[in-house]
């Protein structure tokens, strides 16, 4: 069955039962003429050229979704990677590497989106097994040869049909997850195997042919970032994930600026600054409201918590967190070996963009003193560099 008679038969069968309803409910009457029959053929051909236009805007709008998701899955793994070496067992999973999506992810659309995702995704073709949607350089899974369009059939020679048969792997130590910027498959690390995390054999369709990968996943930082579609350059951290804006993806000159909000927030998590701020009482009545706008003059208009709009939350740190997790970030970068010398104009340019920027602000080191800042971070650690000291931010 091609993509398109299967999303014809998914939306056909759900049609059927919607008449089937409407008859139980009214009960049986037979028309009074003989109508000419249609072919459903043509009928299919109708619908797909009354939503040319629609396939097209939202062909557009998924090809923007999978350059992001990739955007990030590239330049957040070195960010994770090296930030590995400061978390503690609960804070680190270890990660093959490739973004993928089940057969089942798209059934709530409509045929016509569905069409355009199983083209755009390599999906449709069958109904089992999960598709990989993006391989990420430099990964585990890279290095072992898997590549984009490939169908995992089975883990450690489990079957896999769908995402709930990685949940139900997950029980016995392989963890799924679904994040909004795509899925990841993740084993899950206890401290028995922290250090040494197993290989895990792949069975993997390609083309007509099937082969066995090994591949042995990297130890990271968990916290994989989730893309939220906002048009206002932000980011933020729960403890649990972290954020970033659309509007910051676009907000920001280049990868390291990216890099570089992902380390902050990734920080934030691996300080615990949500656990310690929750102890502080002295701000302990803005914890479950706090926001942790990098671009705080931006938003200042919209602090009306009330319209933030989603279930994510907001958080304010401290200042002091807000230059802890500032000043562990540089060093995060400069493990993973992406350059720091020029972050400092992205505080620049927020406040070029921000219209008037205060020296003084509630929540956040002003953007000036931050600039300043990253400039003395930078040069701290330059010098550590420079004598052979290892980057270990200073106590
Ligand atoms: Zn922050």
């Amino acid at each position: 069955m091609n993509p398109r008679d299967a999303s014809l038969n998914k939306w056909k069968t759900m049609a059927y039962v919607r008449v089937f309803l409407v008859l139980v409910m009214f009960g049986c009457s037979s028309t009074s003429y003989k109508i000419p029959s249609v072919n459903e053929k043509d009928v299919w051909k109708e619908y797909i050229s009354q939503n040319a236009k629609r396939m097209e805007e939202f062909r557009k709008t998924v090809r923007i979704y999978k350059d992001r998701v990739r955007k990030i899955a590239d330049v957040s793994w070195p960010i994770l990677v090296a930030s590995e070496r400061f978390c503690d067992s609960d804070q680190a999973d270890a990660n093959f590497g490739f973004v993928f999506v089940s057969e089942k992810s798209w059934t709530k659309y409509e045929p016509y989106k569905q069409m355009v995702l199983n083209e755009e995704f390599g999906t449709g073709k069958k109904s089992e097994g999960m598709v990989v949607t993006y391989v990420i350089d430099g990964s585990p899974a890279q290095k072992a040869g898997i590549q984009i369009g490939d169908r995992i059939i089975a883990l450690n020679g489990k079957r896999i049909k769908n995402g709930k048969d990685f949940k139900r792997i997950a029980e016995n130590g392989l963890l799924y997850i679904s994040h909004g910027g795509g899925a990841y498959l993740l084993n899950k690390i206890t401290p028995r195997v922290k250090d040494n995390p197993p290989t895990v054999k792949l069975k993997i369709e390609r083309g007509n042919d099937v082969l066995v990968l090994s591949i042995r996943p990297r130890r990271m930082a968990k916290y994989h970032p989730i893309i939220v579609s906002s048009e206002k350059p932000n980011a933020f951290a729960n403890g649990r994930d972290i954020f970033v804006t659309t509007g910051m993806m676009d907000f920001v000159k280049n990868d390291e600026e990216l890099q570089f909000i992902i380390a902050h927030e990734v920080a934030h998590n691996i300080e615990r600054h949500i656990d310690k701020q929750k102890s502080n009482s002295l701000v302990g009545s803005l914890a479950g409201y706090a926001l942790d706008v990098l671009a705080y003059n931006m938003t200042r208009t919209n602090l009306n918590l009330s319209s933030a709009g989603n279930t994510i939350g907001h958080y304010i740190y401290s200042k002091d967190f807000e230059r802890e997790a500032d000043y562990l970030s540089m060093y995060i970068l400069a493990i993973a070996k992406i350059p720091t010398d020029n972050i400092s104009n992205f505080w620049r340019r927020l406040s070029d963009v921000s219209g008037t920027t205060g020296i003084y602000s509630i929540t956040h080191p002003s953007n000036p003193e931050r600039f300043v800042r990253s400039i003395a971070i930078n040069k701290e650690i330059k010098e550590k560099q420079a004598v052979g000291l290892p980057l270990k931010p200073s106590k």
